[in-house]
C-alpha cells in the first residue's frame, strides 16, 4: 500500500478527465470532501487534453441545454474561484444554414432557447458575413448567433476543476491505476489498484473510452467505442482575427474555431472510423492517432471553399484523436443498474467538454440524493440493452453516430447502420405488407406501411413526410374499422409468488388487488411523487401477474421492481418478453373479427373494458386483453412467440370482410395523441406526478397499506398544483409540432411541448405540455387565456384543454 493512498473514502473516482474532474470538484462542493479521484496515468491524458475547446450551449433538447449552460456559467467563474487559469472566453457562436430545412431547424431550436432564456439571435446572411468577414456567403440563407457561447482549454479547465476539487479535500492520486471494482455481489465495495486497495460507498465510473471494459469487468453495461476524431490547425490565414466567433457548417459537417493565431477545423464526418477494437495500448497517454489524411482530404477540400483564405494557408497541424461515441450519442449517466453504489459518467460523443460541468452537477446530486435531481432518462445509463454491449454492434452504429452530431436532426430519423437486431416473429410478414420499419432499442418495429407502388422508404422534412397520407389512411381505418399493430416489443414481465401482490401494490400508485382477470394501468412512483413507470398489471391469478411496459425502458423498471422486492419476500420475477408477441386489433370492428374466429364471447358484457383472458385462436391458447392506447375499442393479443405466424395468418385470412388495415407506430401516435395519453420519456418522467400529469385517475391516494410515493402526492393535493399538463390543438392545421416548442398563454411563455403529432381525426397538429400556475391569479384556472404554441420564431394560436379533445367520456372504448 502506497502510503499516501487512504484505506478508505466515501467515494472513489475513477479517470482524472474532465468529467471525472467535475465530478470531484462538485461532490466537494456538496462537502463530499472524503472522495479519491484516480488516474491511471496523468490528468487530462486520456481523450481531454486534445478537446477542441468548444463550448456551445444550445443542444437538441431542453434538459440536455441546461447542463450544457450550467458548464457555460460555471467555466465563467472557474478561474477567478481557483485562482487557475481556463483559457474561457466568451466569443460567441455562429451556425449557418445552407437549406431550408437546416434554417428551419435552427429556428425551431432558437425558439426553444426562450424557454430557458438563452439568447439566440436568428440572423441573416449579411449579418453572418458582418461577423464573420472570413466566409464564402453565397450559398447561406441565415443562421443563429449566440452571444454567450465561447471557447477554452481543456487542459486548464480541467486542472482548475481539479484544483477546486483538492482545495476542499479531494485527494486526486495520479499513476494509479485501477485494476480491479470489488463489490459484495450487490454493491460496490471499493477498488483495487496497483498501489492497494481502497474500501469506498461509491465508486463513479469515468474512464472515457476505458469505461466500457472496465465496467463490463464487474458486468455492468456501458456500451461505448472509440472512433477517430480529427482537426486540423491551418497558420497564417489572412483576415484571421482572435475576435472571429466559433463557426458551425452544420451541413458541410465541420466547425471552425480561432486558435491562439491558428484556425482549427473540425470535423463530424458522416462515416467515421471506430478505433481500438482489439482493445487501447496500456502505455497510451497524451497519444495522438495515425487517422487517414486521405478520409479527411475531400472535407479539408471543401472547408478551402467555404473559407477561401484557407487556400493559401498551411497546414501547421493535422490531428487525429480517440473520443468515445455511443449508439445513440448520448452520455451515459447514473447508477449503473447492474450494481449498487456503482455511477457511470461516459460516452461523451465530442461534447464532453462542453457538458462536464453540468455532469459533474447532476452526478454530484445523484450520487447524495440517490436519484437524479431531474429528468435525465435520455441520458440515463439504464436506458441501455444488453446486447449494446455487443462489438460488432458498436462498431457499425458508432461509425454512424459520430456524423449524426452535425447531422440534421429529422423528426423521426431512423439509424442506418446495425438494424435488423431485435426482430418480431411477423417481421418478414410485415415487410411482405410493405412495413416500413423504424428501430427502437434494437427492435425492428412497423413506422407505417407503403401502400402497393410506393418504397417503403423516409423521405425527410421539417414539414409533411412522405408517409404522412399513408400513416393518416392507417388512423382512419383505426377510427372506422380495424387496425393491426405488431406490438411484440413490449417488454413483459411475470411476478409471482405469495407475496407478490403487496409487493407489486406497494410499488403501485394504483391497487392491483384485484380480481384475477383485470387489468389494472398505473404507475410506479418514486418517494417524491415522480412517475418512475407507466404501465399495465394484469392478474393472471391470484399469486401471479403479468406486467408490461414500453420496450424502451426494460432495463429500468425491471431494475426498479427488483430492488424493491423486500429480500424475505416470497416472491419471483421473470422477464417473458421474447417468450410472448403482441398482437393489437384495434377500431370498432375488432370485436366482429375477433368474434368469428373464436368460441370466446368477445361480448361487452362477458368481455369488459379493463378484462383480460386465454381464448382460443388458430391453434393457439392467445391471452386477450381488452384494453387500448388509441382510444378505441381493441384487444392486445398476447402470443406465444411460437404461436405467432400462426395466430396472424388466421387474423388476416378473414380481415378484408372486417376492413382490417395494417397499422404503425405513427398512426398509434397520431391516436394517442388525441385521446391525450401520455407517454412515458416525453410526457411523464420521475419529476412530474400523475397529479400534474391528470393520471390522478389511476391513482388510489388512500390505498390500505399505502404505496411508495404517497405522502409527496397527499401533500401536493392539500398544497395545490404549481403546473399542469394540458392538452393542446392548434386552430391552423399546417403547423407540425414534434416536441420542446414554448407555449405561451397571454404572451408570456408558461411551459414547452412535451409531445406533438397531427390528430387525423380533430384535424391539425395536437400537443401535450405542461404550464405553469398563472401568477396573476392564484387559482387553477389552467385553461383560461390566450394560448399559443410557438414553431420556429412563429406564434400560432392553441385551443387548450384538461379532458382529452377526442372521445372524452369514452363511449368508444366502453362498448
Ligand atoms: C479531436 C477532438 C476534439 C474534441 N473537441 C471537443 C470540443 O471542442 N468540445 C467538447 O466539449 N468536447 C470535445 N471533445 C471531446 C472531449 O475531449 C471528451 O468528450 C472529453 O475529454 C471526455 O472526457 P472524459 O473525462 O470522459 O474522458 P478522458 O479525458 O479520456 O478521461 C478518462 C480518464 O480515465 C483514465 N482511466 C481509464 N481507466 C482507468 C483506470 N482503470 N484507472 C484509473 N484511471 C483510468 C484515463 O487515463 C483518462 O485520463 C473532443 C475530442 C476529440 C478527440
Amino acid at each position: 500500500m502506497s502510503k499516501d493512498l487512504p484505506r478508505k473514502a466515501s467515494v472513489v473516482i475513477i479517470g482524472g478527465g474532465v468529467v471525472g474532474c467535475s465530478i470531484a470538484y462538485h461532490l466537494a462542493k456538496l462537502g463530499w470532501s472524503d472522495t479519491v479521484l484516480l488516474e491511471r496515468k496523468q490528468l487530462t491524458s486520456g481523450t481531454t487534453w486534445h478537446a477542441a475547446g468548444l463550448i456551445g450551449q444550445l443542444r437538441g433538447s431542453i434538459n440536455m441545454t441546461r447542463l450544457a449552460r450550467y458548464t457555460s456559467e460555471l467555466y465563467l467563474q472557474l478561474e477567478a474561484e481557483t485562482g487557475q487559469a481556463t483559457g474561457y472566453r466568451q466569443c460567441g457562436s455562429i451556425s449557418i444554414a445552407t437549406n431550408e430545412e437546416r434554417f428551419e431547424e435552427l429556428k425551431r431550436n432558437a425558439s426553444m432557447a426562450q424557454v430557458f432564456g438563452l439568447q439566440v439571435d436568428v440572423i441573416g446572411r449579411e449579418e453572418i458575413k458582418n461577423r464573420y468577414p472570413l466566409i464564402s456567403d453565397s450559398d447561406i440563407l441565415g443562421g443563429i448567433h449566440i452571444p454567450s457561447d465561447g471557447d477554452g482549454n481543456a487542459v486548464d479547465i480541467t486542472q482548475a476543476l481539479a484544483r477546486g476539487a483538492r482545495k476542499r479535500g479531494v485527494q486526486v492520486f495520479q499513476e494509479t491505476k485501477v485494476t480491479a471494482i470489488r463489490h459484495d455481489g450487490e454493491k460496490v465495495t471499493g477498488v483495487s489498484t496497483q498501489n492497494g486497495d481502497i474500501d469506498a460507498d461509491y465508486v463513479v465510473i469515468c474512464g472515457g473510452m476505458w469505461s466500457r471494459d472496465l465496467a463490463a469487468s464487474v458486468g455492468v453495461n456501458v456500451p461505448l467505442q472509440a472512433c477517430e476524431h480529427y482537426y486540423v490547425l491551418f497558420e497564417s490565414v489572412e483576415g484571421l482575427e482572435p475576435g472571429l466567433p466559433v463557426l458551425r457548417d452544420y451541413d458541410a459537417c465541420k466547425y471552425y474555431k480561432y486558435d491562439t493565431g491558428k484556425l482549427m477545423v473540425g470535423v463530424f464526418e458522416p462515416t467515421a472510423r471506430p478505433w481500438g477494437m482489439d482493445g487501447i495500448p496500456e502505455d497510451f497517454c497524451f497519444d495522438e492517432i495515425a487517422g487517414s489524411f486521405e478520409h479527411m482530404e475531400p472535407v479539408l477540400l471543401e472547408a478551402m471553399q467555404r473559407i477561401p483564405a484557407l487556400q493559401t494557408a498551411g497546414i501547421q497541424k493535422f490531428f487525429c484523436g480517440p473520443e468515445s461515441f455511443t449508439p445513440d450519442v448520448r452520455y451515459h449517466l447514473g447508477e449503473a443498474p447492474e450494481l449498487k453504489n456503482c455511477f457511470v459518467a461516459a460516452g461523451m460523443n465530442s461534447i464532453g467538454l462542453q457538458s462536464a460541468g453540468g455532469i459533474g452537477k447532476v452526478m454530484a446530486e445523484w450520487i447524495r440524493d440517490g436519484h437524479p435531481p431531474e429528468d435525465l432518462w435520455e441520458v440515463d445509463v439504464r436506458r441501455n440493452m444488453p446486447f449494446q454491449g455487443n462489438r460488432k454492434y458498436l462498431r457499425e452504429r458508432v461509425s454512424e453516430t459520430l456524423g449524426l452530431l452535425y447531422a440534421t436532426h429529422w423528426p423521426f430519423r431512423q439509424y442506418e447502420t446495425a438494424r435488423g437486431v431485435r426482430k418480431s416473429a411477423l417481421h418478414d410478414r410485415l415487410v411482405a405488407k410493405g412495413a416500413c420499419h423504424g428501430e427502437s432499442f434494437g427492435w425492428e418495429r412497423p413506422n407505417w406501411y407503403a401502400p402497393a407502388g410506393v418504397k417503403p422508404e423516409y423521405e425527410y422534412s421539417y414539414g409533411r413526410q412522405n408517409w404522412f397520407e399513408h400513416s393518416a389512411a392507417e388512423h382512419q381505418a383505426v377510427r372506422e374499422s380495424v387496425g393491426l399493430f405488431d406490438q411484440s416489443s413490449f417488454a413483459k414481465f411475470r411476478l409471482e409468488g405469495r407475496d407478490a401482490c403487496r409487493v407489486l401494490n406497494r410499488i403501485c400508485a394504483n391497487d392491483v388487488d384485484v380480481a384475477d382477470g383485470r387489468i389494472v394501468y398505473g404507475q410506479w412512483l418514486n418517494e417524491r411523487g415522480g412517475i418512475e413507470a407507466d404501465l399495465t398489471v394484469t392478474r393472471l391469478a391470484r399469486d401471479c401477474f403479468l406486467i408490461v411496459t414500453a420496450a424502451e425502458t426494460e432495463v429500468r423498471e425491471w431494475n426498479w421492481l427488483k430492488r424493491h422486492i423486500p429480500a424475505d419476500a416470497h416472491c419471483v420475477l421473470t422477464n417473458v418478453s421474447s417468450g410472448m408477441g403482441v398482437i393489437s386489433l384495434m377500431g370498432p370492428k375488432s370485436r366482429d373479427l375477433l368474434q368469428s374466429l373464436t368460441p370466446a364471447d368477445m361480448s361487452h358484457q362477458a368481455f369488459p373494458f379493463g378484462s383480460s383472458r386465454e381464448i382460443e385462436l388458430a391453434y393457439a391458447l392467445v391471452r386477450a386483453s381488452r384494453i387500448t392506447f388509441v382510444g378505441e375499442l381493441g384487444w392486445e393479443l398476447y402470443v406465444p412467440t411460437e404461436f405467432m405466424l400462426g395466430v396472424y395468418d388466421e387474423i388476416c385470412s378473414v380481415g378484408e370482410q372486417f376492413g382490417l388495415v395494417h397499422a404503425g407506430y405513427h398512426a398509434l401516435n397520431s391516436l394517442r395523441m388525441e385521446k391525450g395519453y401520455r407517454h412515458w420519456g416525453h410526457d411523464i418522467t420521475d419529476e412530474d406526478t400523475p397529479l400534474e400529469a391528470g393520471l390522478g385517475f389511476a391513482v388510489k391516494l388512500e390505498k390500505e397499506g399505502g404505496f411508495i410515493g404517497q405522502d409527496a402526492l397527499l401533500n401536493q393535493k392539500q398544497r395545490g398544483l404549481e403546473r399542469r399538463m394540458l392538452q393542446f390543438r392548434l386552430d391552423d392545421p399546417q403547423p407540425l409540432l414534434y416536441h420542446n416548442e414554448p407555449i405561451w398563454r397571454d404572451d408570456r411563455i408558461v411551459g414547452y411541448i412535451s409531445s406533438g403529432a397531427y390528430g387525423h381525426t380533430l384535424g391539425s397538429c395536437i400537443a401535450l405540455g405542461y404550464v405553469k400556475r398563472s401568477d396573476q391569479n392564484e387559482t387553477e384556472e389552467w385553461v383560461t387565456g390566450k394560448y399559443e404554441i410557438e414553431v420556429a420564431g412563429q406564434r400560432f394560436s392553441a385551443q387548450a384543454s384538461l379532458a382529452p379533445m377526442f372521445d372524452p367520456k369514452n363511449e368508444k372504448i366502453r362498448c
